[in-house]
């Protein structure tokens, strides 16, 4: 909807452009008509070349009346004569033959002091006209009367305007088209720069292909209306002959080019696409040609090329268009607007349309306003395109950051599940495998941390050291099954007997355990050793081979009795205890 909304401000602009461009043509083409002496103009062709002599004694029948005073007779190799009567006149007039590309003109006025002879034509150097325009003009100053001959040959197509006008008619004319053509070429060339610029910034090689396109395209109406041969290449006779061919087919060597790349029919439409490559293709032959062969020849090539081509590449655009793909509008429009020119000047030089507008400057109109529309085309094109891009780019940033998120995310829970293997790890690392108590590692580890803590608080602390009273002889009897079963059994009961969330269970290792007891002074710790003493005396151990019972030992020491320094001192003065305990019997506890 906004793109419709900017398509339709953009043509205005170029309609308006279009509109200034028709209105000074068309001022040029009232003052074409202007001030004209009226002539009744016969003519004779013929295959031979004739000389003056032999044509004034053709006879009268040969002579055949010319209906308008647009003759146009196709491409014909025939010489062409025309005469007329010019009347006596007292002001200064010219003849202007409104055609640039005649090969051969000569222009005889019989008058009553002789004959004036002028041999014209551009297979000669610019500098010889008698009257410096791009069309071809001869004085004729007043009081000139008598009989005017023409002939002409040309190897273009045979096309003879013949007008007498008044000077002022003929300079005023003269101005007025110059002045069109100057906007005409202004426009070109500004569109040529503006779209190399365009190239150089972006990089997009449409830009210059379209550039290019617009240069041929000038090259070639510079030609056909005789302009580079008055301005830019006035001595050379080979650009004049071969500027239309050449130019021609650079034309649509770079049309084909810039079609296939603004209508992106690598990505599109293969058939179409190849169609446009076999015409850029030909069109380089063509140019061979042009360079090479004669002129008769290669505008012959040419124009095979250019009806099919031009038709082509308004198939692509119509097909595109129908395709719903919105750039081939616009470019249809424009290759219709060239077309049509075409279509409007041969109709006029073929009498169908009675136009010297359309005759004149349909072409220039039709094309002007094409090479602006491909401007405009390419401009609205690259911009759609660069919204496109950065729609992508944002929408491939958004992609980026999700993805980074998820991956965090799933990198947060591989850490954590790390973490809890860990952990898991850890815990198996200081657990006893068969009681499920802290192992003897842990057991060293928490007792040094204990100790310090103790030293700083001045809160006693108390350790437990137990072994089972001959436990051998069970084993020794039941087997290691059996044992196992009580020491699992006496490891429930001591956990359940150290309430105290900071109390801990160890086994030190084999039928000897360790608990240590924080915050506890000697005479706590050993209430504590005489309960679970007792517990496990009077407790059923179920085994496999039914209850037993067992008693244990314990040696019990406290920092509130003794002062230690460090760990290893703790743990002597209660394995000694328990050493004690065992000497004095057993199932008893001893301690300081
Ligand atoms: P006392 O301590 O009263 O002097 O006698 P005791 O028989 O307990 O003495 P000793 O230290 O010589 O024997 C310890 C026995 O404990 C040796 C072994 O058969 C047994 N034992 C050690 N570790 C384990 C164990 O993990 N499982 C079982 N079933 N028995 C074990
Ligand atoms: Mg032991
Ligand atoms: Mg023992």
């Amino acid at each position: 909807m906004r793109l419709t909304r900017r398509l339709t401000k953009h043509f205005l602009l170029m309609m308006l452009l279009a509109i200034g461009m028709a209105v000074a043509f068309s001022s040029h083409a009232q003052l074409l008509t202007k001030a004209e002496t009226s002539l009744d103009i016969e003519y004779t062709n013929s295959e031979q070349k004739l000389s003056l002599d032999e044509v004034t004694l053709l006879d009268g029948d040969l002579w055949s009346e010319l209906k308008t005073d647009r003759a146009s007779f196709g491409y014909t190799t025939d010489e062409y004569w025309f005469r007329f009567q010019l009347k006596d006149s007292n002001i200064d007039r010219v003849l202007h033959i409104a055609y640039p590309l005649l090969d051969e003109l000569n222009i005889y006025i019989q008058t009553d002091a002789g004959i004036k002879t002028y041999k014209l034509g551009d297979t000669k150097p610019f500098h010889e006209r008698p009257i410096p325009t791009s069309e071809f003009a001869v004085p004729l100053p007043k009081g000139t009367s008598g009989t005017v001959y023409l002939s002409a040959s040309s190897q273009s197509s045979m096309r003879l305007p013949i007008a007498v006008r008044s000077n002022i008619g003929f300079f005023e004319t003269q101005m007025n088209r110059r002045i069109a053509e100057g906007i005409y070429f202004g426009v070109l060339l500004c569109m040529a720069v503006y779209n190399l610029f365009g190239f150089v910034a972006s990089r997009e090689p449409e830009f210059g292909l379209y550039s290019l396109y617009t240069v041929f395209f000038a090259g070639l109406m510079l030609s056909l209306e005789g302009l580079g041969f008055h301005y830019l290449w006035p001595e050379s006779i080979y650009l004049q002959d071969k500027g239309i061919p050449i130019f021609g087919s650079l034309t649509f060597l770079t049309a084909a080019l810039f079609a296939y790349q603004l209508l992106e029919l690598k990505r599109y439409r293969n058939t179409l696409g190849r169609g446009l490559m076999v015409m850029a293709f030909l069109s380089a032959a063509s140019l061979v040609v042009g360079i090479f062969a004669s002129y008769r020849i290669s505008i012959h090539v040419l124009l095979i090329l250019a009806a099919p081509g031009c038709f082509f590449l308004l198939l692509v655009g119509a097909y595109l268009w129908r395709k719903g793909f919105l750039y081939a509008r616009i470019f249809t429009l424009a290759w219709c607007s060239l077309l049509l020119s075409v279509v409007a000047n041969s109709l006029g030089y073929l009498g169908v349309i009675d136009s010297m507008f359309i005759q004149r400057h349909a072409i220039m109109l039709g094309s002007g306003i094409e090479i602006l529309l491909l401007s405009w085309v390419l401009a609205v094109r690259y911009n759609e395109q660069r919204k496109e891009r950065l729609a992508a780019q944002k929408k491939y940033n958004q992609e980026l950051e999700e993805n980074v998120e998820e991956r965090t995310f799933e990198l947060q829970i591989a850490l954590r599940e790390l973490q809890d293997v860990n952990s898991e790890l850890e815990q198996k690392n200081m657990e006893d495998p068969l009681t499920g108590l802290y192992n003897r590692r842990y057991f060293q580890q928490h007792l040094e941390r204990e100790l310090r803590r103790t030293l700083r608080r001045e809160l006693p602390l108390a350790l437990l050291m137990i072994d089972v009273d001959r436990f051998k002889p069970i084993n020794d009897t039941h087997g290691h099954m059996v044992g196992d079963q009580i020491l699992k059994q006496l490891a429930n009961l001591m956990r359940q007997h150290a309430k105290r969330a900071a109390d801990v269970v160890c086994r030190y290792g084999g039928e000897e355990f360790a608990i240590i007891l924080p915050e506890t002074d000697l005479d706590d710790a050993r209430i504590f050793a005489e309960q679970l003493l007792s517990m496990v005396r009077e407790h059923a151990f179920e085994t496999d081979v039914g209850e037993q019972r067992i008693s244990i030992s314990a040696g019990v020491i406290s920092t509130s009795n003794r002062i230690f320094d460090n760990v290893d001192e703790l743990f002597k003065a209660a394995d000694e205890a328990l050493y004690t305990a065992k000497n004095q019997g057993r199932d008893q506890v001893a301690g300081q």
